[in-house]
């Protein structure tokens, strides 16, 4: 299937590892151009250099904190002025620690919400009115299957990744008619660097392995293991593509089915 994504223009945000780089490979394998950022330059040039010998295709790269706004409004004019549009955004971040109510700060809470909310909003103010104004666009925000199910002790993730979902929700209501489509997409257990680091330590804790701990995640999937980044990119670029032009406004599991509700 054509996708239809030679020559977009794609932004993905937190792309130095894990999901973010697996989306901007894909998106750069499908033919579009890439403008990736992230807070370590050193991971940036190392992403940037992978993505350049698999795709054969060059990728804009800037070093940034999501969380500031200033830098995320200059690097969304740098690709711009660099490509001349902006045709797809996907949002992403860094994850909330993983903390009981009882022992979050309200400082913790407020750094959260600048994480996981206001980086979500920064892109969206930048990347909408561009789209807008050539009647195409795709935003897309990474969330987590916790808006389908909340997580023991993710409770940052769980309160504000909702807050995230109804923002795109919304958002696909305002810009639909322009040609735009907004939708959040949910991943699962997924084998990245980040969960990788987050099973040796539960292993080191728990005095066992780290494929010991891997394989309890993956025993609560009815698939019956993790997934890979790819497999999660491979929706994030169909959504993007001139292909999912009918898709607005949903939220979207890639979590092997570990989500137990009915929607
Ligand atoms: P990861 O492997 O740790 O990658 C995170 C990426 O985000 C890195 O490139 C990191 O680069 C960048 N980043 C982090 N904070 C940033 C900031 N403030 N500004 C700019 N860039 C930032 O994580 P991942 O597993 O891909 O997860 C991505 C998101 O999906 C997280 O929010 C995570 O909680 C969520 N998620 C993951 C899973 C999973 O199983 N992997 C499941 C559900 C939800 P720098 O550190 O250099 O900035």
């Amino acid at each position: 299937m054509d996708l239809g994504l030679r020559g977009k223009i794609a932004i993905v945000a937190a792309a130095s590892k894990g999901l973010g780089k697996a989306v901007a490979l894909e998106l750069a394998n499908e033919g579009a151009e890439v403008a990736i950022c992230a807070r370590s330059a050193a991971n940036l040039e190392k992403a940037s250099a992978e993505i350049r010998s698999r795709t054969g295709r060059g990728v804009f790269a800037k070093a940034l904190d999501v969380t500031d706004y200033a830098a995320v409004q200059a690097f969304v004019a740098e690709v711009e002025k660099r490509f001349g549009r902006v045709d797809i955004c996907v949002t992403n971040a860094g994850g909330p620690p993983a903390k009981k109510f009882v022992d979050i700060s309200v400082d913790e809470w407020r750094t959260a919400v600048e994480l996981t909310l206001m980086s979500t909003v920064f892109f969206a103010r930048e990347v909408l009115p561009r789209m807008r104004k050539n009647r195409w666009g795709r935003l897309l925000t990474i969330t987590s299957v916790s808006v389908k199910q909340p997580i023991d002790n993710l409770l940052l993730s769980n309160s504000i990744r909702a807050g995230v979902t109804g923002l795109a929700k919304t958002l696909a209501n305002e810009f639909g008619a322009d040609g735009i489509t907004v939708n959040n997409v949910c991943p699962g257990y997924t084998l990245t660097e980040r969960l990788g680091e987050l099973a040796d330590h539960l292993a080191k804790s728990a005095g066992a392995s780290r494929d010991a701990i891997l394989g309890q995640w993956a025993a609560q999937v009815p698939i019956g293991r993790v997934a890979s980044p790819e497999e999660f990119a491979a929706l994030v670029a169909f959504l993007a593509s001139e292909r999912a032009s009918y898709i607005n406004g949903v939220t979207i599991p890639v979590d092997g089915g570990w989500a137990k509700g009915l929607m």
